[in-house]
């Protein structure tokens, strides 16, 4: 346990769980009432519609689901940081997370490929001699 600033007011404060300083953390505390109150009275919302009915902001509404707030309690839904589509779980997709998985794969056996040409062309080169 250290000293850091607050993400929200910037002032420094004792670090704890909440990754937030008292004052900020009870502010924080409120907003969570007020958007389970929302998510119960709707059973699934997206974090657009949660901001626009709660007025709390979307990195706030991330941060409490990065901790886990809602998690198997309510069913939130946010886009896919590469195509829009709502998900409720990490950054991507399944079908976009698919895609880089695969475009990595590739590039890694693209890889593979050029270190084997690298040590044949070696090792004829080698024989050469
Ligand atoms: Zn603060
Ligand atoms: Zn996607």
């Amino acid at each position: 346990m250290g000293l850091a600033n607050c993400p929200e007011c910037g002032k420094l404060y004792v670090e704890n769980t909440s990754g937030l300083c008292p004052a900020c953390y009870e502010v924080e505390e409120y907003e969570e009432l007020k958007i389970v109150e929302f998510l119960r009275e709707q059973g699934k919302a997206s974090i657009e519609e949660i901001c626009k009915a709660t007025g709390v902001r979307e990195k706030t509404i991330l941060r409490m689901m990065k901790r886990g707030r809602f998690k198997g309690t309510f069913d939130i839904t946010y886009p896919c940081e590469s195509c829009g589509a709502n998900i409720s779980e990490g950054r991507l997709c399944p079908a976009c997370s698919k895609n880089i998985t695969d475009q990595v794969k590739e590039s890694n056996e693209r890889r593979q490929e050029q270190d084997r040409d690298g040590v044949r062309i070696y090792t004829k080169s080698f024989f050469k001699k």
